[in-house]
């Protein structure tokens, strides 16, 4: 193992002022279950880690008039077990639930799930589906709040400054009626990271046509995207059999273009419109 400093805060400030003195020289430890096989295979190298989980503002979920907070350090079991996550973004519960087995999901944090930007990610897209925003925070420029869209640049890379410290993550609150589900693929079972995971939300008006829909595949491109065309395709009608039809082979269309063609397109085209219709089917039932 590299030789580093290991620096406990004693609160936010403290990170902060570290990490403005320190940042480029850093990388900041919540769970680890990324960063020390990292720091193991020396992909990474810093002179300093800053472990932020007992640091108690990045803890828990609260809610607010219109949102909800969530703290970075918030791990996976901790979402789980959350009976207000559970009642307003079932979704992201069961996103939550996929990870890893259950020594991973006491120990992986949502933070850390955003940060490190894997395109294999399960909770990441579930977040974006969900429309979410990050908080950021630094010594210089204070607090400011940018969409997790706009946060992921590419495979393992964020926006976030050498400086920075993602200190929440913030979900506005749905409509009444809106139904959400995730599902995951993996190789297997328990351990599995994703092969393919879906994330869907859905609202239907009082003519029960589609007045919102929310379409996230993840692990099938180098960042996740909302699949805006095939949105597009059922925004304002009734979601008919053969149009849900339709919009499954749009959908697989709209990965195509963002992936090119690959050895694994052939299997991920089928599995990806089957996954789609199948939600779509349940997510109407509801
Ligand atoms: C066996 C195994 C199975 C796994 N299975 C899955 C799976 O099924 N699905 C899945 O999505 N992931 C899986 N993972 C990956 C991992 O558990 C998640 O990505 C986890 O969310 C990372 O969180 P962490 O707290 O452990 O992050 P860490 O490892 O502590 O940090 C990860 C990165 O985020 C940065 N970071 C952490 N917190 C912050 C913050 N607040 N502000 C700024 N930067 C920060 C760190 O500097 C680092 O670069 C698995 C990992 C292992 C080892």
């Amino acid at each position: 193992m590299q030789r580093f400093q290991f620096y406990n805060p004693r609160s936010v400030e403290d990170a902060l002022n570290f990490l403005a003195e320190k940042g480029e020289r850093s990388k900041i430890i919540a769970g680890g279950t990324d960063l020390i096989p990292g720091l193991r295979l020396e992909e990474i190298r810093p002179d300093f880690v800053l472990n932020i989980p007992e640091i108690n503002p990045f803890r828990g979920i609260k809610e607010m008039d219109h949102s909800f907070w969530i703290g970075p350090t918030t791990t996976f079991t901790e979402m789980v077990e959350s009976n207000l996550l559970s009642r307003s973004f079932p979704a992201l519960v069961q996103s939550a639930a996929s990870v890893g087995g259950p020594q991973i999901r006491n120990r992986g944090t949502i933070g850390g799930n955003i940060a490190n930007a894997s395109p294999a990610a399960d909770v990441l897209p579930a977040l974006l589906a969900h429309g979410g925003e990050l908080e950021l925070q630094s010594k210089r420029n204070g607090k400011r709040i940018i969409p997790l869209a706009e946060a992921i640049l590419s495979p393992y890379k964020t926006c976030f400054r050498s400086d920075e410290i993602l200190t929440g993550i913030i979900l506005k609150k749905l409509e009444l009626g809106t139904r959400s589900a995730f599902e995951k693929l993996g190789r297997r079972k328990a351990m599995a990271r994703a092969r393919m995971n879906l994330t869907l939300l859905l609202r239907l008006n009082h003519r029960e046509e589609v007045s919102e829909l929310r379409i996230v595949p993840g692990a099938v491109m180098p960042v996740a995207k909302r699949m805006d065309r095939t949105e597009r395709m059922l925004l304002g009608k009734k979601p008919e059999p053969l149009l849900i039809e339709a919009a499954s082979k749009t959908l697989a269309e709209e990965m195509v273009e963002v992936t090119g063609a690959r050895w694994s397109t052939e299997y991920k085209i089928p599995v990806l419109k089957n996954i789609f219709k199948r939600m779509m089917k349940q997510l109407l039932i509801v």
